[in-house]
C-alpha cells in the first residue's frame, strides 16, 4: 500500500446546504517539550494540563465540546488525565487519540526527527504504539478514543487502514497545502481543507485541520500555493517572498502565531467562498502553562491567548451566525445528510466509566 496521504480516493462529505457553519475545537494534549531542541523521550512533563480548565471555561460559556485529542503521556499519568476525566464526566468535551512516537512505547525506533512522523515507522510498530495508546486513554479515561490526530500531521495512507482496523471514526491529521516533505513529512499540497469519507464502506471522516489563505492573492492560493510552497518554492524562498509583500499568507485557524484580526479575516474569507461549513480551531495543551510553548512566553501572553478564544467564539456564533459542535455531531449530520444511518458511536456518558 503507498503511503502517498492524498493516494486514496475520497468522496467529499458534505453537511446539508441549509446548515450553519460549525465550529470545533481541538487540541494536541501532549507533554511539554522544548519545541528549538530535537526529540527526547524524556521530555514527558504534563504540568500544563492542571490550567486548561481557563480555555474549558470559555468553551462551557459558548457550549463548545472540545476534542482533547490525547497523547501517551498525558493518558499515562495522573496529573495528565486527571483534569480531562473531570471535564468528561460532566460531558463537556470529547477524547480522542494524539500519537508522539518518541514518547510512546514502545520506543524501539531511532529517535529523531524523520520517525517523529509516525507514518515512517514500520508500519508493525506504528501499530502497535497506537494500540498501546488507544488501551491507556480506555484504562485512565474510561472511553475508547474514536478521533485521531498523528503527531506533526504525520499519517498517510496506511495510517488511515490501521484507524479502520481500530475502530476510529473521525481523522483530523490532514494540514491542507503543505509540503512537510523537507522534515521528512508527508505532502498534502494537494489536499484541501473539505472533509472527506474514507476506509471501510466509506465509515471514517476526514476533518482535516482549517487552513487557507490571506493576502492579496489569496483567490488563487490553492492553485499558486503548491507550486510556491513546494521543494522548488522553498528553493526560492517564495513562500517568505510572498508572505512578506502580503501577496499570499496561509494560515491555521489557532490561537498560536494567528491573531484574531487574522483568523476573523480567514474565517469570512471561507464562509464567502460558500463550501465551507465545518471549522476547526486547533492548539496545543502546553500553551495553557506559560513558557512551554513559542507561543504563550508570558502570562500577558497567556491572557491574550485566552483572550482569543473568547473573541474568536462570540464572532463565529454572533457575526458569522455559526453554531458550535461536536467532532461526533459533525461525523452524525454529514452521515445522514449522505442518507445513511451512522454507526453507534462510544460517546463518554455512555462508555464505562474510569474505575475509581
Ligand atoms: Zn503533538
Amino acid at each position: 500500500m503507498t503511503r502517498d496521504p492524498s493516494a486514496q480516493a475520497q468522496r467529499r462529505a458534505r453537511l446539508p446546504a441549509a446548515s450553519p457553519p460549525q465550529l470545533l475545537v481541538f487540541i494536541d494534549t501532549e507533554e511539554e517539550f522544548d519545541w528549538q531542541r530535537s526529540f527526547s523521550s524524556d521530555a514527558r512533563a504534563v504540568t500544563a494540563m492542571k490550567h486548561q480548565w481557563r480555555a474549558q471555561t470559555i468553551f462551557d460559556r459558548y457550549g463548545v465540546k472540545p476534542a482533547y485529542l490525547v497523547d501517551y503521556p498525558v493518558a499515562a499519568q495522573a496529573d495528565g488525565y486527571q483534569p480531562l476525566r473531570e471535564f468528561l464526566a460532566d460531558g463537556r468535551c470529547e477524547i480522542g487519540a494524539h500519537l508522539h512516537p518518541w514518547v510512546t512505547p514502545p520506543v524501539e525506533e531511532e529517535v529523531g526527527e524523520r520517525h517523529s512522523f509516525a507514518c515512517n515507522l514500520p508500519h508493525d510498530l506504528e501499530r502497535r504504539k497506537l494500540v498501546i495508546l488507544k488501551e491507556t486513554i480506555e484504562r485512565n479515561l474510561g472511553v475508547a478514543p474514536t478521533i485521531y490526530r498523528a503527531g506533526r500531521y504525520g499519517a498517510d495512507a496506511e495510517t488511515r487502514a490501521l484507524l479502520d482496523e481500530l475502530g476510529f471514526v473521525i481523522d483530523s491529521s490532514v494540514l491542507p497545502w503543505t509540503d512537510l516533505r523537507r522534515m521528512a513529512g508527508p505532502d498534502f499540497r494537494r489536499c484541501s481543507p473539505d472533509p472527506f469519507w474514507f476506509g471501510t464502506d466509506d465509515r471514517l471522516l476526514e476533518i482535516p485541520l482549517t487552513t487557507g489563505f490571506l493576502g492579496l492573492l489569496h483567490r488563487v492560493g490553492a492553485d499558486v500555493f503548491p507550486w510556491i510552497g513546494g521543494t522548488r518554492g522553498v528553493r526560492l524562498k517564495a513562500t517568505a517572498i510572498c508572505a512578506h509583500a502580503r501577496l499570499l499568507d496561509r494560515i491555521r485557524l489557532s490561537p498560536e502565531g494567528v491573531t484574531i484580526a487574522e483568523a476573523k479575516r480567514l474565517t469570512r474569507a471561507l464562509v464567502g467562498r460558500g463550501e465551507q461549513k465545518v471549522f476547526v480551531v486547533s492548539y496545543h495543551s502546553p500553551s495553557l502553562g506559560v513558557g512551554h510553548t513559542p507561543y504563550v512566553r508570558t502570562r500577558r501572553e497567556l491572557e491574550q491567548f485566552l483572550a482569543w478564544l473568547d473573541e474568536y467564539l462570540e464572532f463565529f456564533i454572533g457575526e458569522i451566525g455559526g453554531q458550535p459542535a461536536s467532532a461526533h455531531d459533525v461525523y452524525c449530520a454529514m452521515g445522514a445528510a449522505q442518507g445513511r444511518m451512522p454507526p453507534p458511536l462510544a460517546r463518554p456518558n455512555e462508555s464505562r466509566r474510569a474505575a475509581g
